[in-house]
C-alpha cells in the first residue's frame, strides 16, 4: 500500500474544489471577528471543523449545502476573500498539488456592495499571492479558476459574461452548481450558448444527486466539456453476471469521446450519493477506462485532502503509483489552460515526479 508520505509527494492535479468549500477552520473564526459576522454556531476552532463535519454528512445534497452559508457569510470582504484564495493555494501546494482549478460562484460575494468584478479581482490577487508563497516555500503550484453559477438564482447568463470578461487574468471556465433536483441544465441554456460562441470552457455539475437525464442534457443540449462528478453514469452501464459488461449510448458516448468525469468520492458518499468508498462506481469507470479525475469538492465540508482521497482509493482499490500517476495525467489533459501549459505541466512535473518516486521505491526494495 502507498504510504501517506509518497501519495503527498507524488505531483496531483485538482480540477474540482469549491474556494468556499475549503477554508481553514481558524479562518472561518478569524474572519468572523474580524468583518462581524455573528451567526457562527461555535467560535472554538475545533469544534467549529466537528460541526462543518457534521454538517456535512448527512446523506442529502440539499442539507450539504447548508453548510456554506457560514463560509460565505465571512467572504464578503475584499480582505477576505484574497485570504482565503491565498491560503486555498498554500494548502493545496502543500498537499503535493502542482496544477489546480478552484471554483466559487462571485454571486454569492456581493452581499456587502462588492461588484461581481470586484469579488473576482479579489480573489485573483489572492491566488497570485498564494503562487508566490508557494513557489518561495519551494512547492510551486499553478492556480486556476472556474467561475460556478449557482442554479437557484437567476443570473446565469450575466455570471458567464462575468467568467469571459476574466478569460485572460486566470479564469479558464465556466460551471453551473446547487441542487439538482428541480434545476435541470436545460434551463441555462443562454449561457452555455454564450461560453460556447465565445470559445469558452464549460463544465456542469451533473449526475450528482439527479440521475442519467441530467447527464445526457449537460453533455448534448448544453454542451459540458466535462461533467461535476457525473457518477450516476453507471446507470447506464450493466454488469451482468458472467462479469461482461454493456454500456447504454450515454455511457458509450462519454467513453468513447473521452468526457472527463470529476469524480469526488468523499464527498459523494456525505451527500449520499453513494454508500461507502468501497462501493464507488470511480472503481469500475476507472478499469473500463472512462476518463476519471479525483477530486476534493469541499475540504473544509468533507474533512479531505486530495492526498486522502487517494490513500482511501488505494486502501480499497489498490490503486498504487502507476494508476495514480494515468489519473493524474487524465487531469492534466482535462484541464481548461492551455494546450502547451498543460503539456509543459505533463513533461515537466508529473512524468519526472513519479519517475522519482518509483526510482526512490525501487532502491528501498533493493536496499
Ligand atoms: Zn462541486
Amino acid at each position: 500500500m502507498l504510504t501517506i508520505d509518497t501519495i503527498r509527494r507524488a505531483p496531483k492535479a485538482l480540477l474540482h474544489d469549491h474556494l468556499d468549500g475549503g477554508l481553514r477552520p481558524a479562518t472561518v473564526v478569524d474572519l468572523a471577528a474580524e468583518f462581524g459576522y455573528p451567526d457562527l454556531p461555535t467560535t472554538d476552532t475545533a469544534d467549529l471543523a466537528v460541526w462543518f463535519r457534521r454538517g456535512a454528512d448527512r446523506k442529502s445534497l440539499e442539507l450539504y449545502l447548508e453548510t456554506f452559508a457560514h463560509t460565505v457569510g465571512v467572504m464578503q470582504e475584499r480582505d477576505a476573500l484574497a485570504r482565503v484564495a491565498a491560503e486555498c493555494a498554500e494548502d493545496l501546494a502543500a498537499d503535493g498539488i502542482v496544477y489546480a482549478e478552484v471554483r466559487y460562484a462571485p454571486e454569492l460575494h456581493v452581499e456587502r456592495g462588492l461588484s461581481l468584478d470586484d469579488v473576482v479581482r479579489a480573489v485573483q490577487d489572492g491566488f497570485l499571492e498564494g503562487e508566490r508563497r508557494a513557489a518561495a516555500a519551494g512547492q510551486p503550484i499553478t492556480i486556476r479558476t472556474l467561475i460556478t453559477a449557482m442554479r437557484q438564482f437567476e443570473r446565469s447568463v450575466e455570471i458567464a459574461e462575468l467568467a469571459v470578461r476574466w478569460r485572460d487574468e486566470g479564469v479558464v471556465g465556466f460551471d453551473v452548481a446547487g441542487p439538482e433536483a428541480g434545476y435541470r441544465p436545460t434551463r441555462y441554456l443562454d449561457a452555455f450558448d454564450h461560453i460556447r460562441h465565445e470559445n469558452f470552457h464549460l463544465t456542469i455539475h451533473a449526475g450528482e444527486s439527479f440521475g442519467l437525464p441530467s447527464i445526457h442534457e449537460a453533455l448534448q443540449w448544453c454542451g459540458a466539456e466535462r461533467l461535476g462528478h457525473g457518477v450516476r453514469i453507471v446507470d447506464d452501464i450493466t454488469v451482468r453476471e458472467d462479469g461482461s459488461i454493456e454500456l447504454g449510448p450515454v455511457a458509450t458516448f462519454v467513453r468513447d469521446r473521452r468526457v472527463p468525469l470529476e469524480m469526488c468520492p468523499t464527498s459523494n458518499v456525505h451527500t449520499g450519493a453513494v454508500a461507502s468508498i468501497a462501493e464507488h462506481p470511480i472503481d469500475l469507470l476507472r478499469r473500463l477506462r472512462y476518463r476519471v479525475t479525483v477530486n476534493t469538492d469541499n475540504r473544509l465540508m468533507s474533512n479531505v485532502s486530495l492526498s486522502g482521497e487517494f490513500a482511501a482509493l488505494d486502501e480499497a482499490f489498490g490503486i498504487g503509483l502507476g494508476e495514480m500517476e494515468w489519473l493524474t495525467i487524465n487531469a492534466m489533459k482535462s484541464a481548461f489552460a492551455p494546450f502547451d501549459e498543460r503539456l509543459r505541466i505533463i513533461n515537466e512535473v508529473v512524468k519526472p515526479g513519479y519517475a522519482h518516486l518509483r526510482a526512490s521505491q525501487t532502491r528501498v526494495v533493493a536496499g
